[in-house]
C-alpha cells in the first residue's frame, strides 16, 4: 500500500469517527430540545425555517439566507410552541436570530460528509493507481 493511500485511509477513518461523534451529540441535543418543547413545530423542528449558506467565490462574498417555515413563522406562530402566536417584534427577532448550536452542528455534519465523499473518490483513484 502506498504512503498516500495509507494517509488517505487514516484521514477517512478519523473523519468517520468525527461524524459519528457529532451525530450522537446532535441527536442528544435534539432529543433534549424536543422534550423541553412539547409543542415544537414538527416541520422545522423549532428552527423557524431553513438556513442556506453560500461559501462565496472570487466575485461574491459568503452569505447566509433564512427562509421562514410555512407551518409556523409564516403563520406568526412560535416555532418552539406552535400554540403561541408571535407579535411582529418577536417575528422580526426570529428573522435575525443567529443559528443555534443545533444548526451549526448540522452544518458541520454536512461539511464532513462532503469531505468524506471527496476522500472516498481520492482513495478509489489511488487504489486504481
Ligand atoms: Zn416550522
Amino acid at each position: 500500500m502506498s504512503a498516500t493511500l495509507q494517509h488517505l485511509l487514516q484521514q477517512h477513518e478519523s473523519i468517520k469517527a468525527e461524524i459519528e461523534k457529532k451525530i450522537h451529540h446532535l441527536d442528544a441535543l435534539n432529543t433534549a430540545f424536543k422534550t423541553s418543547h412539547p409543542h415544537i413545530c414538527k416541520d422545522c423542528d423549532g428552527e423557524g425555517g431553513t438556513w442556506k449558506f453560500y461559501s462565496g467565490d472570487l466575485e461574491n462574498p459568503p452569505e447566509e439566507d433564512f427562509d421562514p417555515c410555512p407551518s409556523c413563522l409564516d403563520q406568526n406562530r412560535d416555532p418552539n410552541n406552535v400554540q403561541s402566536i408571535l407579535s411582529e417584534d418577536q417575528i422580526n427577532l426570529w428573522l435575525v436570530k443567529e443559528p443555534d448550536e443545533r444548526h451549526l452542528l448540522a452544518q458541520e455534519l454536512d461539511d464532513l460528509h462532503y469531505l468524506l465523499s471527496d476522500l472516498e473518490d481520492r482513495i478509489l483513484l489511488e487504489k486504481e493507481g
